[in-house]
């Protein structure tokens, strides 16, 4: 009889990442590896770059029938620039692959390219290359793409520390009525706030609120954090899903994904200067970093209450 398989919690995604990050070692042109918004790429040095690739599913990050091939192709790279923001990087240059259905493949890939195009001029990002196939599948679009880092150095998940206060770039919760397929890639926020503060820790919030700011504390050496009740920007969609499903504003602000705003943590003294403003942005400080690991929410009454990250995963069953 043959032993069960020794590698059995590879239940979710993150568990899965974590598998292969562990059986990947970091070869000698790595700076950063897996596990980060993007990898950090270093041949000389002085000269890092930037490299990260997304790829989306007609029925998942989209419905192809019902958005349009130019709404999925924006939506692909924006995604990427995301990513790119969330180190406070410069896009440069992306590739993009495609497997589009044998039916209107033309038509579809045009239309790809014709949404896509725009965000990328808006952006200065090069189209340089790609793959392009047909099946008998629905659309799958792959982006790749590459950046450079910030004089500062790119800001990674690790580095938030005790103390340190946690701020968001926008309003949370239900981008699921539309607002995910028009992400703003926060890209020169990122910029602003780099020239302005040190940021210790930065990540763009895809999965959640909750799910992101976890990473951001497991990869910072397994902190905790402390988010306050009222202070979570909770974005109207949010209110409407919660009049048509029963979970209320604040669940979904706290663990919808597909917002892309960026989540950041600063030491105290620069978060007083965030606080007393740095226009035109509009930030929201939601919380704190701890000692203690997990996240946990204050009541305005001072109760805290342990918040547990329903966050999305892809391969949650
Ligand atoms: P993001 O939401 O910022 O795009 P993900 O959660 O998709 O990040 O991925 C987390 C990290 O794991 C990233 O560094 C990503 O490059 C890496 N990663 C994801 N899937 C794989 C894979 N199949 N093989 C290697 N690295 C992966
Ligand atoms: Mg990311």
């Amino acid at each position: 009889m043959t032993n069960p398989p020794t590698n059995a919690p590879l239940a979710g995604e993150f568990a899965l990442i974590d598998w292969i990050r562990s059986r990947t070692p970091t070869g000698p042109n790595t700076l950063l590896g897996i596990g980060d918004d993007c990898a950090i790429i270093r041949t000389t040095p002085g000269d890092d770059w930037l490299v990260t690739t997304d790829m989306l599913m007609d029925g998942r990050h989209f419905v192809l029938d019902r958005d349009g091939p130019e709404a999925a192709g924006r939506k692909a790279l924006a995604v990427n620039l995301s990513d790119i923001a969330a180190m406070a990087g410069t896009p440069v240059a992306a590739t993009v692959s495609v497997a589009l259905p044998k039916t209107q493949a033309r038509e579809i890939a045009q239309g790809i390219h014709e949404g896509l195009s725009p965000l990328a001029r808006r952006f200065n990002v090069d189209l340089v290359g790609g793959d392009t196939n047909g099946w008998d599948g629905p659309l799958v679009i792959s982006v790749t793409l590459f950046g450079t880092c910030p004089p500062q150095g790119a800001v990674t998940r690790a580095g938030a520390r005790p103390g340190d206060q946690i701020f968001v770039t926008g309003p949370l919760g239900g981008s699921l009525l539309g607002r995910h397929l028009h992400p703003e890639p926060r890209v020169l926020e990122a910029k602003a706030l780099i020239e302005s503060v040190s940021i210790r820790a930065m990540i763009d919030v895809s999965d959640g609120l909750v799910s992101d700011l976890g990473h951001i504390l497991e990869e910072s050496g397994g902190l905790g954090a402390a988010l306050d009740l009222s202070h979570i920007p909770i974005h109207e969609d949010a209110r409407l899903m919660s009049q048509a499903d029963q979970r209320s504003p604040l669940d979904h602000a706290l663990n919808d994904g597909e917002d892309f705003e960026l989540c950041f943590v600063v030491g105290p003294e620069e978060a007083m200067r965030l606080k007393a403003g740095l226009h035109p942005l509009v930030l929201h400080h939601v919380g704190e970093v701890q000692s203690e690991a997990g996240i946990r929410i204050r009541l305005a009454d001072g109760t805290v209450r342990p918040i547990v990250s329903q966050g999305f995963d892809h391969l949650r069953p």
